[in-house]
This record gives structure tokens, sequence and C-alpha cells, in this order.
């Protein structure tokens, strides 16, 4: 059996991560790591479904436990991955999805650097700011907190494997569907390379 793929996946919120990703797990089936955070839940987020909500003591009391596999606070809040049950995910094939922000992603790269880190780009931080004031979810205060937040983000890109501009939302699925394969296909082929290599001698990789 083969290790699944990790993969990160940020994005500036409102640039449509998660109609992106809700397509791409259409085509190539993952495993997606729900968050845990201390921001109020947005109408129609479920607990445990969109999120683990919590409160800052209970964010606190996990991560000194060593709960997180990575952790960082954006735009005065909270957000950590739970580290249970993403190893096993792998271990049994399933590709594993985290959609978290650049210094997470950051924390990911270090520990785990057969991640693959990818980022989706909106068309235009003016674009973003139009699409954040239509999803109408946020106060004008946060959508500003937001975008700036997003101009910080953007240059982080430069760190990723991969970019992927969410114009339009068909051929940024197809991108990313595209990536995944890919990136399974050339580490399966290593893969049996490595193993063919070793196979005289009786090792396994
Ligand atoms: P939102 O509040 O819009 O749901 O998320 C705000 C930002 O936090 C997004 O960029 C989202 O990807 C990121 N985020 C969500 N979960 C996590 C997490 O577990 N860790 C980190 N570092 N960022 C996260």
């Amino acid at each position: 059996m083969s290790r699944g793929l990790l993969i990160v996946v940020s994005a500036p919120s409102g640039c449509g991560k998660g109609t992106v990703l809700e397509k791409v797990k259409e085509r190539s089936p993952f495993w997606y790591s729900v968050s845990a955070t201390t921001r109020q839940p947005r109408e129609g987020e479920k607990d445990g479904v969109n999120y683990f909500f919590m409160t800052k003591e209970q964010f606190t009391e996990l991560s000194d436990k060593g709960g997180f596999l990575e952790s960082a606070e954006f735009v005065g809040n909270f957000y950590g991955t739970p580290r249970a049950a993403i190893e096993e995910k792998l271990k049994q094939g399933t590709d594993v999805v985290l959609e978290i922000e650049v210094q997470g992603a950051m924390q990911v790269r270090a520990k785990c650097p057969e991640a693959m880190l990818v980022f989706i780009l909106p068309p235009s931080v003016g674009e973003l700011e139009r699409r954040l004031h239509k999803r109408a979810t946020d106060g004008d205060d946060v959508i500003k907190k937001r975008v700036a937040r997003a101009a910080e983000e953007i240059p982080f890109a430069m760190d990723y494997d991969h970019v992927i501009v969410n114009d339009e939302l068909e051929t940024a699925v197809d991108e990313l569907v595209g990536l995944i394969r890919s990136e399974k296909d050339v580490r399966r082929r290593r893969r049996e390379l490595i193993e063919k290599v070793l196979e005289e001698r009786g090792n396994k990789v």
C-alpha cells in the first residue's frame, strides 16, 4: 500500500478555495482535515464539520498537550490542525488535505517535507474584496482586515510548490486535480524504481 499524499492548500479567504476543493474531491477523493478554531461559527457552519469550535482555553490546553500538527493566529483568532488521524490516513494510502493559512503551511513544510503545497490566488485583490462583500458573512471591519491580510499573504505564494489562479472555477479545479494526479504518479514511479533497485537485496522501501 503506497502512502497517501499530504496536500496543503492556502488561499486568502474569499478566494473560493472551499468550492474548488469540493469539486476536486469528487474527482480525486481525499480526507479533509477539520481544523480547530477559536473564531465564532458563521451562519450554517457546524461543529465537527466545518471546524471544531473551541474556547481559547480549550485551544491552549490541546496545544500545550502537543495536539496540533501546526497552529497560527489569524485576524485575532487561533486555528490549528489536530494531529490525530492524519498519520493514520496517510499510512492507509488516503490523500489528506489541510486547508490552512501561510504560517501554518510553513510549519507543515518544516515538519513534513514530503507535503505538496498549493496556493490559490484570486484574479486580483480588488476582485477578492468584491467577493467578500458579496458573501456578506463578515462586517466591513473584518473584510478590511481580511483584505489587508490577503495582500500580506499573497507574496508567500513564492514558497509554495504550485500556484493556481481561481478565475474560472472549472479551470482551477482541472489544474488542481492535474497537479495531484501527476504528483502521485511521479511518486509511484519513483517508489517502483527504488524498490526495483533494492529488490536484489530483498529490501523494501
Ligand atoms: P476562516 O475564518 O475564513 O474560516 O479561515 C481563516 C483562515 O484560516 C483561512 O486562510 C484558513 O485557510 C485558515 N485556517 C483554517 N484552518 C486552519 C488551521 O488549522 N491552521 C491554520 N494555520 N490556518 C487555518
